[in-house]
């Protein structure tokens, strides 16, 4: 009697993506014993906005064995976020926090960052394709498949064990299996460029991101993000339908804007743009379901928030680094509940830094950073949360993230700095 043949696999696992997310996944699967394919649509190195890390990400990248490039890059040093707002400024130090572990981080210029994540992945032993862009997906408990085109036409289709769609704004699984949901957030826009800034003023603090606010409108925020070779990445952010009143295009937008903070427009008066003024428009999104038969999505390709707080490519390592683990245990045949084990506890830091984003738009949070008499304690909860740390649920500001910063923002707004008590 003919016995039953097994079943046949291109590779064990296929990644959709050589991002943050990407690259993170197959560099941990391949150290772990894995064959890996990851397919990715461009050519790097390639421009991407999301430039300043968080100190959480650090753990991350060195589970991936990863960190020894980032360290090697020299990139610019960054140990905190100072605030602007009209003529006030602040500072969070994110090694004074609640939660232990990584204090600093980086700067980055993506194009550089995620080339190099890549180029590790693959010298660890990822079989890497650009130029590849994956058009259809079968979900399969046992034998999903993915189908790609590349650059000449041809097509392919690939069976894997697992695979795990690291696409980013491609949303490639979200889209082929109808996931996407509503992300709950106002429809927002940024408008961003590269500088060489030339800042000169003594009194910047090149090792911190500054955070302003729109002096006449506090639910528009700009980002001032420096980089190691004299540029910076300077952007704006708001409604869509407020920020297109400030004119005509991009750049004619982005300059009105910078005008209009003070902060930003002396700091600025001598920059000269390195690269076309760029605009992204409704980039918030959301999935119903972060797993399903044969796949999980990482990164920004399952929930994205809002670049406030710069938490995207931290959720994105997180992403990779919860879910290579359980890849790993699947493939040598144990069952893994994706819900508990990787959805439940991802999205919980996904929901305190979704917290933190809802409280900056309405302005509780505005109105806890700009107080800097809050109590010591209190503020390394929330310098915590800044620098990445959203998963301790140690710490009271993760755990009932929208009701504690209520109650701070309270405090702050309600009462004399030095009469303040501690609310928890
Ligand atoms: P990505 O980095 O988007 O990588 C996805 C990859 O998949 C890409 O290389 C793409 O080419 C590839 N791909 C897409 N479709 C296909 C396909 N069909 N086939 C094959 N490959 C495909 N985050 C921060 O941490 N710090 C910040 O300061 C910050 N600033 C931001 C500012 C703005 C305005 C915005 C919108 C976001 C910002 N972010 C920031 C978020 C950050 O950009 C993302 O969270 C991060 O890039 C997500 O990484 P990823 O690996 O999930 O996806």
């Amino acid at each position: 009697m003919a016995s039953k043949s097994a079943p046949h696999f291109d590779t064990d696992v296929v990644v959709i993506g050589a991002g943050p997310a990407g690259a993170a996944a197959a560099s941990q699967l391949v150290r772990l014993g894995h064959e890996v394919r990851v397919l990715e649509r461009s050519h790097f190195p390639r421009f991407s906005i999301g430039e300043s890390l968080l100190p959480q990400c650090m753990s991350y990248l060195e589970a991936a064995g990863l960190l020894e490039t980032v360290q090697a890059a020299d990139y610019q040093f960054k140990n905190g976020a100072a605030f602007t707002r009209s003529t006030r400024t602040t500072a969070i130090d994110f090694r004074e926090k609640f939660s232990p572990g990584w204090g600093t981080t980086y700067q980055i210029e993506r194009a550089d960052f995620d080339q190099r994540l890549i180029q590790a992945a693959a010298a660890y032993g990822a079989q890497v394709a650009f130029g590849v862009t994956v058009t259809d997906f079968q979900p399969d408990d046992e034998r999903p498949r993915v189908s790609y085109v590349d650059e000449h036409g041809q097509t392919a289709t690939l069976t894997a064990r697992f695979v795990l769609d690291a696409s980013g704004y491609g949303r490639v699984l979200a889209r082929q299996l109808d996931l996407e949901r509503d992300p709950r957030l106002e429809p927002r826009m940024a408008l961003f460029t590269h500088l060489e800034d030339h800042i000169d003023d003594p009194s910047y603090d090149r090792d911190k991101i500054l955070i302003g606010v729109h002096p006449d409108d506090a639910t528009i925020w700009y980002w001032l993000i420096p980089f190691a070779n004299g540029h910076a990445s300077v952007g704006v952010v708001g409604a869509i339908d407020t920020l297109e009143q400030y004119g005509d295009n991009t750049e004619e937008r982005w300059r009105a804007l910078i005008d209009a903070e003070p902060r930003y427009r002396q700091l600025l008066h001598n920059a000269r743009p390195v690269r076309p003024f760029s605009e992204l428009k409704g980039y918030s999104a959301d999935v119903s379901s972060l797993h399903g038969p044969g796949f999980a999505l990482l990164g920004n390709a399952g929930e994205f928030l809002d670049p406030v707080f710069s938490s995207g490519v931290t959720i994105a390592l997180r992403s990779a680094n919860m879910a290579a683990p359980l890849v790993d245990r699947r493939l040598r045949g144990e069952a893994v509940d994706w819900q508990m084990e990787f959805e439940a506890p991802l999205r919980q830091g996904i929901a305190t830094f979704r917290a933190f984003v809802d409280a900056w738009y309405d302005g509780r949070l505005q109105t806890i950073v700009f107080n800097e008499a809050q109590p010591e304690g209190l503020k390394r909860m929330i310098s915590s949360v800044l620098a990445g740390y959203a998963w301790d649920l140690e710490n009271p500001f993760v755990a009932a993230a929208d009701k504690r910063l209520t109650t701070l923002a309270q405090l702050c707004d309600d009462t004399p700095p030095q009469a303040q008590q501690s609310p928890l």
